[in-house]
This record gives structure tokens, C-alpha cells and sequence, in this order.
């Protein structure tokens, strides 16, 4: 059964803030434990797809906007349809631009909300992954609530000098949304800083501030310092282990890796204990 398989959305509907990096390297580095991961690029800009050597995510046959219009036809389809294998150890059902026309389609379908999940149901079950990370869009519309909807948890990286807590009330309305309607057992594993410069003295006032505040959200102990070596990756098509394997960043997915696997590992032994928020 798909019991055991965790299935994390990486969200935040601002732009440009590190959920398509953390989404890689966290997946990356989770292979790298022995687990088995597969990433969605739930984007219509395919940014995950070209970020892991996709190069022209538009002119691919089959993409998740066409397994997700299957779903919502009743039209039958084989689990590994569409799916990418072995990419620096992980799988990828890679995502492009027919997303944007998907999400028009969606809204006149009933159970809109769970045609990722539909989806998703059968993979689980056909290939027992251990991780399945969702790298959401920069907006709250029904492509991301539909990953909401479909994870166990949701992780929202934010970049620490521009932390706007206006947008995290959105996203956090947002997420309360979907637990009382959709996915009550949805959990906050925690607001991961990325692109953090300790060196600025602003960066760390808003840090500590947010640790303390952290409107009832945890921040993650890990936090993803910023380097020019992470942002080469994207254009390279690589994660950071396989770009600069022993730099800081790569040092702090490979923490995040870690924390993400105590927060399971926690959330196992008491289950239904906490919902992060
Ligand atoms: P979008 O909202 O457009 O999907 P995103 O939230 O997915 O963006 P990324 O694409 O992961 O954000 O990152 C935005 C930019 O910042 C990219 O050019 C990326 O290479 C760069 N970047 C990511 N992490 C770091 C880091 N730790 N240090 C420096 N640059 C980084
Ligand atoms: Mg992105």
C-alpha cells in the first residue's frame, strides 16, 4: 500500500524564491540516503524539467498535464506513462506549458481538486516511493491546490531578505483552506530561508524575528545560505551535489535531508501528534 510513501508540496506563491532548487537538491539528497524519489513539476514554465537536463520541456509527448486530462477523461493509463527514470538517481514526471491550458480546463470539472491525486494514487501504489516532492508554481490556484490536496505536508521556502509576511498570510489562508475542505490531515513541515546571507545584518533581524514570531509556523532549523555556485546549477541542468558536491550549499540539503527525514520519522511514532501549525 502507499502508506509509507510521503508526498511533500514545495510552496510559496511568490516568485524566485527556491522552491524549484530546494525541490531538486531535497530530492536529490534524499536518493542519495537510499530512498526512492520521484519530483513533479507541477509549472507550467517546466523550470524543475529544465533544472534536472530537460532541455525543451514544450516539445515533450507526454507531460503531467496530459496524465492530469486523463484523469479527468476516466481514460486509462499506465503508471510509469510520462515518467522520466534515473535522473542523478530520482524520477521526474517532467511538467511544461500545457499546464496553462489545464488549469482553464479544470475549472469546469468536478472533484477539480484531486485529479493530482488521482493521478498520484496508482504511481504510489505501482512503484512504492518513498518521497514524492511536488515543485508548485508561484500562485495559489487550483494547479497548487491540487498539490496541496494531494501531499502529506507542504514545505514553503522563503527567501529571507525580501520575507513578506503579507504573502505567507495568503499562502497560510490558503492552506487552512485546504485542510478544512480538502486535506485535513495536510501538515506544515515548516518554512525553510533560503538564500540566506548571514553576512547582512537585515537578513539576520528578519531571521530572528521570524524564528521568534513565525506566525505559529516552525521554521526549519536548516537554513540554505545563498551562493552564485547554486544559482550555475539551473543553467547546467544539475543538482548541487553533482555541481559543487562539497560546498555549503550542497552541505545544507544534505542537512535538510536530515530534517525532513526526523520530521517523518517523528510524525511516525506519533502520528497525528502535530500538524506543524
Ligand atoms: P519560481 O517562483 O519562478 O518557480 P522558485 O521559487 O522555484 O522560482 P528557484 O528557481 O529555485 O525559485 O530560484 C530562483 C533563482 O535563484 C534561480 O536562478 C536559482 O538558481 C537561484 N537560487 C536558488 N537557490 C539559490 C541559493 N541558495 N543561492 C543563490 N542563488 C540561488
Ligand atoms: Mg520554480
Amino acid at each position: 500500500m502507499d502508506t509509507r510513501c510521503k508526498v511533500i508540496a514545495v510552496a510559496n506563491q511568490k516568485g524566485g524564491v527556491g522552491k524549484t532548487t530546494t525541490t531538486l537538491n531535497l530530492g536529490v539528497g534524499l536518493a542519495q540516503k537510499g530512498k526512492k524519489v520521484l519530483l513533479v513539476d507541477a509549472d507550467p514554465q517546466g523550470s524543475l524539467s529544465v533544472s534536472m537536463g530537460v532541455k525543451q520541456p514544450d516539445e515533450l509527448d507526454t507531460t503531467l498535464a496530459d496524465l492530469m486530462k486523463m484523469v479527468v477523461n476516466d481514460e486509462p493509463f499506465s503508471p510509469d506513462k510520462g515518467i522520466i527514470r534515473g535522473i542523478e538517481g530520482v524520477d521526474l514526471m517532467p511538467g511544461n506549458i500545457d499546464l496553462a491550458g489545464l488549469e482553464t480546463q479544470l475549472l469546469n470539472v468536478m472533484s477539480r481538486e484531486y485529479v493530482m491525486r488521482n493521478w498520484l494514487g496508482p504511481v504510489k501504489r505501482e512503484y512504492s516511493y518513498d518521497y514524492i516532492l511536488i515543485d508548485c508554481m508561484p500562485s495559489v490556484n487550483v494547479l497548487t491546490v491540487n498539490a496541496l490536496a494531494a501531499a502529506n505536508s507542504v514545505i514553503i521556502p522563503c527567501q529571507a531578505s525580501y520575507l513578506s509576511t503579507k504573502g505567507l498570510n495568503q499562502l497560510m489562508g490558503s492552506i487552512v483552506k485546504v485542510r478544512r475542505t480538502i486535506n485535513p490531515k495536510l501538515r506544515i513541515d515548516g518554512i525553510l530561508l533560503t538564500m540566506v546571507d548571514n553576512r547582512t545584518n537585515n537578513a539576520k533581524n528578519i531571521i530572528t524575528s521570524l524564528r521568534e514570531i513565525g506566525g505559529g509556523l516552525r521554521v526549519l532549523d536548516t537554513e540554505i545560505p545563498f551562493s552564485v555556485r547554486a544559482a550555475e546549477c539551473s543553467v547546467e541542468g544539475k543538482s548541487i551535489f553533482a555541481h559543487d558536491a562539497k560546498g555549503k550549499v550542497a552541505a545544507a540539503y544534505d542537512a535538510l535531508v536530515g530534517e525532513v527525514m526526523s520530521i517523518e520519522q517523528r510524525n511516525r511514532d506519533r502520528p497525528g501528534a502535530e500538524r506543524g501549525a
